[in-house]
């Protein structure tokens, strides 16, 4: 942790960045580039304002032809689209994509490799990273400066301001609510990069890696599912006099802004009534809130770990429940 709080990379001052192209890895679903990418892409342009950008994206066929189409007109800032389309990656698993990267940079010589700090990015961008023999820098929240990030350190209470000093290309996972896309961008076609198409005739079959895709299984994420159910919290707090907080996966999801997030990387609070509605209560959750005078949690799942410290529980919907809490309770 130490390393991290002053440098990384240590090979001295070799590396100087004379201009900075970025190559952002993308992933996309249905057609379209994603929202997590295109913060990518916004923290590439914070890179300088001569920055220029391209968008690898890897998948097969007709949906990896479209997401092509849809990024190259997604955003201004997008110089180019670069398309791996092979059987290799119908699935976006991380070995055959560190070695795409790897490919693609040997051609293009990028100054920068950035990508949403995911489980995408996540998983590609550190074998990426011991390919190319150089060591990234995740979860940046902020750019200084081409060669200068800051990034949250012990469990967020902190936040570290580093320098780069390693050979190129400089990699980055960056946190995607901190380089939000302005909406405009989702409603207006504003750009046509060109779409070229990478060369894969050097990419072996042993690329494929020892990991093999078996299933997706998807869990029943964001109960609150959109900003305006969340506003029915929103009218609860008010007819109790509460203040609202939020799991991180509500602040991922873009409902509610980062500082109301409760947790060990949020806000530590200790209310006389914490009231959990749709909270499986994972253990980084529980480091913010487990101090309440009393616990009252409300989830559809009797299994749900909030429960074992909650001093009320009631196993049921929050969509019914709270539209009767909100039906009893007195007008303030
Ligand atoms: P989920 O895990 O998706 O759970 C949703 C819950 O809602 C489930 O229990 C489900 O049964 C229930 N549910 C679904 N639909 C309904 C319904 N209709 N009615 C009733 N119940 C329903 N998280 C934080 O909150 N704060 C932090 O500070 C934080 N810091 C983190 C730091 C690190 C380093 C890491 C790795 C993770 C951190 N997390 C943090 C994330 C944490 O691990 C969990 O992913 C997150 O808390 C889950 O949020 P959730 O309970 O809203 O969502």
């Amino acid at each position: 942790a130490l390393k991290y709080t002053s440098f990384t990379g240590f090979r001295s001052m070799r590396f100087i960045f004379r201009s900075v192209s970025t190559l952002v890895l993308a992933e996309h679903e249905g057609g379209a580039i994603s929202k997590a990418s295109l913060s990518a892409v916004e923290a590439a342009k914070s890179l300088g304002d001569d920055c220029s950008v391209s968008v690898l994206l890897a998948g097969c066929g007709a949906s990896l032809q479209q997401a092509a189409a849809h990024a190259a007109s997604s955003h201004p800032s997008i110089h180019q689209v670069l398309t791996a389309d092979s059987e290799n990656f119908q699935h976006p698993l991380a070995e055959p994509w560190a070695k795409l990267v790897h490919l693609v940079q040997h051609k293009g010589s990028y100054s920068h490799i950035i990508a949403a700090s995911n489980s995408f990015g996540k998983n590609i961008l550190p074998r990426a990273a011991a390919l190319l023999d150089v060591s990234p820098i995740t979860d940046v929240v902020n750019i200084c400066s081409s060669n200068q990030f800051v990034r949250p350190i012990y469990a967020g209470n902190a936040l570290c301001t580093v320098r780069y000093t390693g050979n190129n290309p400089c990699l980055l996972t960056i946190r995607s609510t901190s380089f939000p896309v302005p909406a405009a961008l989702f409603h207006s076609i504003s750009n046509e990069a060109p779409i070229s198409q990478v060369d894969l005739s050097t990419f072996c079959e042993e690329s494929i890696g020892k990991s093999r895709y078996l299933k997706h299984t998807s869990q029943d994420k964001e109960p609150l599912k959109s900003m305006d159910n969340f506003k029915m919290i929103e009218k609860l707090a008010e007819k109790l006099g509460a203040a609202v907080g939020a799991t991180r996966a509500a602040v991922d999801a873009g409902f509610v802004p980062n500082d109301l997030q409760v947790g060990q990387t949020g806000k530590i609070v200790a209310p006389e009534l914490y009231m959990a509605f749709g909270v499986s209560g994972a253990i980084q959750h529980i480091a913010g809130m487990r101090d309440s005078k009393i616990i009252v949690a409300v989830n559809k799942d009797a299994d749900a770990p909030i429960f074992q410290v909650a001093d009320y529980g009631l196993v049921g919907d929050l969509f019914e429940v709270i539209p009767e809490l909100l039906e009893k309770l007195p007008e303030k």
